[in-house]
């Protein structure tokens, strides 16, 4: 059995829960695979250092920030403060673990969005000297030999860009993705500070369960907003690449795996 684990970057999270909870599994002769974010830890760096947080909405109602030459720099250096965090709780709950830096490994490769679009009051704006990515390729080799290992790889949301041969951040909700189909994982869980796809987002009772339960995916993901929109473009695109079993589920609660698996978050292939 092998998994992949998305945790979000945003500042607060809870890492104890998710980190014992793997440690125990892995200790028990299962396999993950652990991918976060990173946008917590950036938006305080950015505050510390006077650097401007811009995020754009484009045409089609993404969310995504843009990347200056000096975003880029601290936000390598959030993912990589993050990772560190990360590994030092799995080591406090007795599991290893080995961060992938792209720079290093050349695992997961990313494309350049050099220009953002920006919708706003009606207009669209073209934004130019971005430097965040598209995830390109994902290798599974060196993912799956620390995983075989018993260790449990963290993968940044970081590619390397082949052209410029620097780290581009990238959506760490697709990366998962990605990592999923490439290491054809049995399971993918996407963890936030959500129970999962809801209704209304502001009734926890109005959690959907199964994708299935509302039709199609488009009309399931006429549901989501902001962030969430991303969230579900990750979770078809596994879908699509072969994953078995997709969970988005709370990741601010004891044993957030279990809990997915019992069904008390969305399961995007049911
Ligand atoms: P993370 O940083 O943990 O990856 P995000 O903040 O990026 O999480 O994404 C989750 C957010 O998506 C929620 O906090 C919520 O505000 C937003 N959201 C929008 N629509 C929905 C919806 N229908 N159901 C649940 N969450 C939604």
């Amino acid at each position: 059995m092998i998994g992949v684990v998305k945790i979000g970057g945003a500042e607060g999270n809870k890492l104890g829960t998710l980190m014992s909870e793997l440690a125990a599994r892995v200790a028990g002769g299962e396999k993950w695979i652990l991918v976060h974010g990173a946008s917590g830890i950036m938006d305080r760096l950015c505050r510390e250092r006077g650097v401007e947080i811009r995020m754009v909405t484009s045409p089609s109602c993404y969310r995504s920030r843009y990347v200056g030459e000096k975003e880029r720099e601290l936000f390598r250096e959030a993912a990589l403060a993050y990772g560190a965090k990360i590994s030092d709780t799995l080591a406090s709950f007795g599991a290893s673990s080995e961060f992938l830096d792209p720079e290093k490994t050349k695992g997961v490769f990313a494309e350049r969005k050099d220009i953002l679009r920006e919708y706003s009051g009606g207009r669209t704006r073209i934004l130019r000297g971005n430097y965040s990515g598209t995830i390109s390729g994902v290798s599974s080799e060196k993912i799956l030999a620390v995983a075989e290992g018993g260790r449990i790889p963290i993968l940044p949301p970081l590619g390397l860009d082949n052209t410029s041969k620097l780290s581009l951040n990238i959506d760490g909700d697709r990366l998962a993705a990605s990592v999923a189909g490439s290491v054809r994982a049995d399971i993918l869980v996407i963890l936030s500070n959500v129970p999962g796809l809801m209704k209304d987002v502001n009734d926890p009772d109005s959690l959907i369960r199964t994708r299935t339960s509302v039709g199609s995916w488009e009309k399931f993901e006429e549901y989501a907003a902001g962030n969430m929109k991303r969230k579900l473009l990750a979770c078809r695109e596994a879908f699509n690449l072969g994953v078995s079993s997709i969970y988005l589920a709370d990741g601010r609660i004891p044993l957030p795996l279990k809990n997915a698996e019992e069904g008390n978050g969305t399961c995007l292939t049911l």
